[in-house]
């Protein structure tokens, strides 16, 4: 099969999870994934799969998504062990309290249910969470997921669903050529459809560049960590809010016990060497800082750190949506170190957009026109 309604190029949670809702659409999809479905950014982040804290105009989307992640087993299969153990965002200072209330009253129009807890009662409910934290506010119904299972899963889903998912399948060029685009990949040849997604993360610029809508994007690498394994206790993940890049840091703990950790603290990463790479400063920068939200903490061996290639745009949200310019071809790419959460929603959406050519889920603020004027 070299024909169909729509390739994707890129098989990232984007790309695998808008394969497996067009085929449940009923539209032939060829995924073209340079390596390994899931290799890159959606299967080395950190697993949180959080609504709390996103853009207000993002939360129609991540609900979308939330009420995917609650139905993996029905729809693909397997549950990625995804758990809405709930998510907790803690403060150091009256100010940020003062925001994280503001916010919860402001995400209760959208549809999120956020719960703020003062300092006592913050520590009857997480006797770990140590005094320096003077309120929390308490998201539910969020939780984490596996990386590692997430994008594999829909990309297995989508095939067993009919569509074709090419590994190792680079895509080289794309040139529209009367109603259809072709799709030149290495080794491979030349494939077509009259609808092109690109789905390619970090690489997502230069395949917009090459249709003339250049994109502001720069690529870092956020820091993870994982500690070896400790007795069970920690149930939501757990965040700080604060506007300092050095006190950020971001926990949770998996059911085998071990604690995977990052922060906003960003290392070297390239969408030329595909490489990512993690300080050891930032590691243990990280440590310091999650041992400040919880001091009782253990002397703890960090067992294996890891980064990945991440896209970022200069406004901080994503590209979604059609072309500016050209028909047929459509974009999904640049998630700005958060789209993980949003993953199977944002599939969700492009399927509908391409098949009805219309979305119930508003996403017009990620239009890529928005940079028309750096064409
Ligand atoms: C370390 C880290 C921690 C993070 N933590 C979180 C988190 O906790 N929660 C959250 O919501 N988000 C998180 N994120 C962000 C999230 O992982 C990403 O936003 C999301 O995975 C992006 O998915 P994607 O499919 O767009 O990109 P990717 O997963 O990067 O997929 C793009 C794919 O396109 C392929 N590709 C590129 N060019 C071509 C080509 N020419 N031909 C064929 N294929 C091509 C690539 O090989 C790649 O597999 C984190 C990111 C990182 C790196």
């Amino acid at each position: 099969m070299r024909t169909a309604d729509v390739i994707i190029v890129g098989g990232g949670i984007m790309g695998a999870s808008a394969a497996f809702f067009l085929r449940q659409r009923g539209k032939s999809v060829i995924l073209l994934e340079r390596d390994l479905v899931g290799q890159k950014a959606s299967g080395t982040n950190f697993g949180n799969v959080r609504r709390q804290g996103r853009y207000l105009h993002q939360l129609p989307l991540a609900n979308r998504a939330r009420a995917i992640w609650g139905a993996l087993p029905e729809l693909i299969g397997e549950d990625c062990e995804f758990i809405a153990s709930g998510h907790l965002r803690v403060c150091y200072t009256r100010e940020q309290a003062d925001r994280l209330e503001a916010y919860a009253r402001d995400a209760r129009d959208y549809g999120l249910d956020l719960e703020m807890i003062s300092a006592n009662a913050l520590r009857d409910r997480f006797p770990y969470i140590g005094r320096e934290a003077i309120a929390g506010s308490y998201g539910p119904q969020d939780g984490h997921a596996n990386p590692r299972l997430t994008a594999p899963a829909f990309g297995r889903a989508a095939a067993r669903a009919g569509a074709l998912v090419e590994e190792n399948a680079e895509v080289l060029h794309i040139e529209k050529v009367g109603e259809d685009f072709r799709v030149e990949v290495r080794d491979r040849g030349i494939f077509r459809a009259p609808v092109v997604l690109i789905t390619a993360g970090a690489w997502g610029g230069k395949l917009s560049a090459a249709f003339g809508e250049p994109v502001p994007i720069s690529v870092h690498g956020p820091q993870m960590a994982v500690t070896e394994p400790l007795p069970y206790r920690i149930a939501p993940t757990i965040g700080v809010s604060t506007p300092h890049v050095h006190e950020t840091v971001y926990f949770r703990q998996v059911t085998r016990g071990n604690i995977v950790y990052g922060g906003s603290t960003r290392g070297p990463a390239s969408n030329e060497t595909n490489r990512a790479s993690v300080l050891p400063e930032n590691t243990l920068g990280q440590m310091e800082q999650m041992r400040r939200v919880m001091p009782g903490l253990a002397a703890v061996n960090i067992i294996r750190v890891w980064s990945g290639v991440e896209s970022y745009m200069a406004d901080d949200l994503p590209v979604m949506g059609p072309s500016g310019k050209v028909p047929g071809l459509y974009y999904a790419f640049g998630f700005c170190g958060a789209g993980f959460q949003i993953g199977p929603g944002v599939g969700d959406v492009m399927a509908e957009l391409i098949a009805t050519g219309a979305t119930s889920t508003p996403i017009e603020p990620y239009h890529i026109r928005r940079f028309a004027a750096q064409g």
